[in-house]
């Protein structure tokens, strides 16, 4: 590595949080960041599903951090996996077996699915946290939806039954938008598509859909995917996943090559390599001033942290608390090398939003939680990842192209991510070599 001076931070994850501390010290000439991403891009994961359904391309959510931090010299960007790290010495080890150390360590490493040890979970279902998520769904509908329009007989093996496990904004966003692939947008391209056989269901063990929203809510997304045809099933949970079917806890087996797995996520791999003891959910717990406890210069951040939330316990896992815990680890570590102190994290609650088809969505908007359902949530929750998008340092042309092709052309896709020849996942093996 170059000969550096001033303050070394070294941040690990370069997603909404790692960004939003980055760029919170990139411009302060006693500071030195190096960022450490597995990827060498952000993912903007709120986008994830629309690339799964064919609605964007992957490279429309993901942003080169060699574009975010243009310019920015006093930043170095190391692409590699972080595999330990020790916070006494503020230093993680690489998949390389190179060591980085600074002067302070951010973890902002973000999560990963939670199987809750299912089985079959892990080698069968597929999860949506990550861009190699979104194309692996939208690879696999394509494969169905190509085997079951030339052998309308797979139906009957679940070629076009899609099972959804987790009823909170992940796993409404991509009912809903599934839905619309398969009822409207396909049989375009596919007009013998026996479209009639699809199912699409929703597996939740609670009792409502989209648990932190109003009861007002609940019913809405309730309503929205009954009128899009996806049977939802509350109260019940998937207890077991296989190649080609899954099985429900009330004992019902339902063929499938698609599970979509949105039940749940729980820290990166990293919280539980670093020494450190974890609270709920595998994360690290962390002061009001988001540093772990013991180790002062050492803060978590994002998605990997439990961000203290008064009475309430912990903040949600949301871009804009990642982003915002980020910005404020920067202000803290600055505050520390301007002799002013530390201030405890506080986070402006934008609300929380969920899309759930062309037309129809919930925003409750702001700490009092307005509530709005349809065009107007619709137009929050743009406005809310805009600015999202915006502080992330992100180009908003493909997210304003998106928008506008979603809300006037919303039967329009690429034929470039229809086209089930890009598809690179192995073919899928039917009973009988069908
Ligand atoms: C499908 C989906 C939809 C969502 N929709 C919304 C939404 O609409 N609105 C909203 O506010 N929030 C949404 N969220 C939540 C939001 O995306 C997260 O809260 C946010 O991404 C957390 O930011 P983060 O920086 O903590 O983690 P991430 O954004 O996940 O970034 C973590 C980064 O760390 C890197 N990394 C991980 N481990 C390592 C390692 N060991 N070494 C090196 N690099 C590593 C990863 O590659 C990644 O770049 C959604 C999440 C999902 C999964």
């Amino acid at each position: 590595m170059q000969e550096r001076s001033g303050t070394e931070v070294v941040i690990v994850g370069g997603g909404f949080a790692g960004v939003g501390c980055g760029k919170g010290l990139a411009d302060d000439d006693r500071v030195r960041v190096t960022l450490v991403d597995q990827n060498g891009y952000h993912q903007f994961q709120p986008l994830l599903y629309q690339v799964a359904t064919a609605e964007l391309a992957g490279r429309d959510m993901t942003f080169d951090h060699t574009d975010v931090f243009n310019g920015q010299d006093r930043v170095t960007l190391v692409r590699a996996e972080a595999v330990a790290a020790d916070l006494d010495q503020r230093s993680v080890t690489l998949a390389d077996g190179t060591t980085l150390s600074g002067d302070y360590l951010v973890l902002a490493a973000g999560a990963q699915p939670n199987f809750f040890h299912t089985p079959g979970a892990r080698e069968y279902a597929f999860p949506l946290y990550s861009l190699t998520d979104a194309r692996r769904v939208r690879e696999r509908v394509l494969q169905l939806v190509a085997d079951a329009s030339a052998k309308p007989e797979l139906i009957d093996e679940g070629a076009l039954t899609f099972v959804i496990v987790g009823g909170g904004a992940t796993g409404v966003e991509i009912a809903g938008a599934l839905s619309e692939l398969i009822h409207d947008v396909l049989p375009h391209r596919y007009p013998q598509l026996a479209v009639a056989g699809a199912r699409i269901i929703l597996v939740d063990v609670g009792r409502a859909l989209l648990a932190p929203f109003s009861d007002e809510s609940h019913e809405y997304a309730a309503k929205q995917l009954h009128r899009r045809g996806v049977d939802v099933r509350l109260g019940n949970a998937v207890t077991e996943v296989a190649r080609d079917h899954v099985t429900l806890r009330d004992g019902t087996t339902i063929p499938t090559h698609l599970v979509i797995w949105g039940g749940g996520e729980m820290a990166a791999e990293i919280a539980g390599n670093a020494g450190v003891g974890q609270g709920r959910g595998g994360r690290i717990d962390v002061r009001p001033d988001l540093s772990v406890p013991g180790h002062p210069r050492v803060f978590a951040i994002g998605d990997v942290a439990n961000i203290p939330f008064g009475d309430q316990g912990a903040l949600p896992q949301l871009g804009s608390v990642a982003q915002q815990s980020g910005a404020w680890a920067a202000r803290n570590i600055l505050g520390d090398l301007d002799g002013n102190g530390r201030e405890s994290f506080h986070y402006r609650d934008k609300g929380i939003m969920a899309m759930i088809g062309r037309k129809a969505a919930v925003a409750e908007i702001g700490p009092h939680r307005h509530e709005l359902h349809g065009r107007l949530a619709f137009a929050a929750w743009l406005g809310v990842h805009a600015e999202l998008l915006a502080n992330a340092g992100a180009e908003l042309k493909a997210f304003v192209a998106w928008a506008e092709e979603f809300y006037f052309r919303p039967h329009h896709r690429s034929a470039e991510l229809l086209d089930p020849a890009q598809v690179e996942l192995p073919r899928i093996h039917w009973q009988d070599g069908k």
